[in-house]
C-alpha cells in the first residue's frame, strides 16, 4: 500500500494505492492556487491527514507534481500551473506531517506508474511520452529515474526538433511539443485553413485534438496530414533517444494516445526508418496502460524508482 498525490492546476487527487497498483481510496480537493501558497499547502495537508487516517501504517507519501523540482527533489523550482517558484514544498509537508514527503514531476509519476504496474513492467529501461496540450515524458534506466544534475533531465517535450511556425510556451522555437501535441496539431489545421486548404474540419470552427483523429481516420486530407506530421515528430524523437539511451521499451500516454492502433502503427513505421541500427535495435513502442490515476499510482510508488 502506498499514498500517492497528484497536484494538478484544477484538482488534488489523493489515493491510497495497493501492492497491484490499483486505487483502493480516493479524494479530492479543488486547487484554490489563487488564494496563495500557504491555501494549497493546508488542503494538501488536510488530505494526506484523511488518507493517513484511512492507512494507518504509511510511512511515506509521494507527490506528483506540474512542474520543475530541484535536483534533490526537496524543492518545487518552478510550477507555473500552481504558481509557485522556489518552494521547500518537501520540508513544508514534511514539518506539518509525521510522514516522510517524497516529491516528483508528474509525467515522471506517470512513467513510474506504467513501470511498476502497467505497459513497461518488468523492463529496467524504458521511455515515456505523455501527449496532452504539451508533451511531457520520463525516463528509467536500471530501474531509477532519470533526473539529471538540475533535476530538469526527462524534458523531452523540449528537445528542439527544427524550426517551427510558433514558439513554445518555454519560450524556444521547435520543440517537440509544438510538432507532437494537441495543441500543435490544432494550431497546425488552424494554419492551413488560413492558408486556404479544404477540409471537413471548417464545419466546426472550435475543433479538438479528437476531432481531428476522427477526420485522419475517415481520411480528411488535412487531418491526415497533421496526424502524420506528429507522428513523424514523434518518430525523429523516438530514433533520437535511442541512439542516446536505447531503451528496452517506449511507451506513449497523455490523452492523444486514446487515438490508439491508427496513431501508434504511424510513430512505429517513423521511428524504423530513422533508426540507426534497426536491424537489430528496434525498441519496442506502446500504448500507456494507465490514463488520469497514473499520476496517483506512481507518486505512490516513487520509492522504488528514486
Ligand atoms: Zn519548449
Amino acid at each position: 500500500m502506498g499514498i500517492g498525490i497528484d497536484i494538478g492546476g484544477t484538482a488534488i487527487k489523493g489515493g491510497i494505492v495497493d501492492h497491484l497498483g490499483v486505487i483502493q481510496e480516493e479524494r479530492l480537493v479543488i486547487t484554490q492556487s489563487q488564494l496563495g501558497y500557504d491555501q494549497v499547502l493546508n488542503d494538501l495537508v488536510l488530505l494526506i491527514k484523511e488518507l493517513q487516517q484511512l492507512s494507518p501504517k504509511e510511512a511515506t507519501v509521494g507527490i506528483g507534481i506540474p512542474g520543475i523540482l530541484s535536483a534533490d527533489g526537496a524543492t518545487v523550482v518552478s510550477c507555473p500551473n500552481l504558481n509557485w517558484q522556489n518552494r521547500a514544498v518537501k520540508q513544508d509537508l514534511e514539518r506539518a506531517l509525521s510522514l516522510k514527503v517524497l516529491l516528483v514531476n508528474d509525467a515522471t509519476a506517470a512513467c513510474i506508474a506504467e513501470a511498476a504496474f502497467g505497459s513497461t513492467r518488468g523492463r529496467s529501461s524504458s521511455v515515456m511520452l505523455t501527449l496532452g496540450t504539451g508533451v511531457g515524458g520520463g525516463v528509467i534506466i536500471n530501474d531509477r529515474v532519470i533526473s539529471g544534475a538540475h533535476g530538469v533531465a526527462s524534458e523531452v517535450g523540449h528537445m528542439i526538433m527544427e524550426e517551427n511556425f510558433y514558439d513554445c510556451n518555454c519560450g524556444k522555437n521547435g520543440c517537440l511539443e509544438t510538432f507532437a501535441s494537441a495543441t500543435a496539431l490544432i494550431r497546425y489545421c488552424q494554419k492551413r485553413i488560413a492558408e486556404g486548404v479544404g477540409t471537413d474540419l471548417k464545419a466546426n470552427e472550435n475543433f479538438d485534438a479528437r476531432r481531428i483523429f476522427e477526420a485522419a481516420k475517415a481520411e480528411d486530407s488535412l487531418a491526415l496530414a497533421a496526424v502524420n506530421r506528429l507522428a513523424r515528430y514523434l518518430g525523429w524523437a523516438i530514433a533520437n533517444i535511442s541512439d542516446l539511451i536505447d531503451p528496452e521499451i517506449f511507451t506513449i500516454g497523455g490523452g492523444l494516445s486514446s487515438a490508439g492502433d491508427f496513431l501508434l502503427e504511424k510513430i512505429k513505421a517513423e521511428t524504423v526508418s530513422r533508426l540507426t541500427y534497426p536491424a537489430f535495435a528496434m525498441p519496442e513502442i506502446v500504448l500507456a496502460t494507465f490514463k488520469n490515476e497514473a499520476g496517483m499510482i506512481g507518486a505512490a510508488n516513487l520509492g522504488r524508482f528514486i
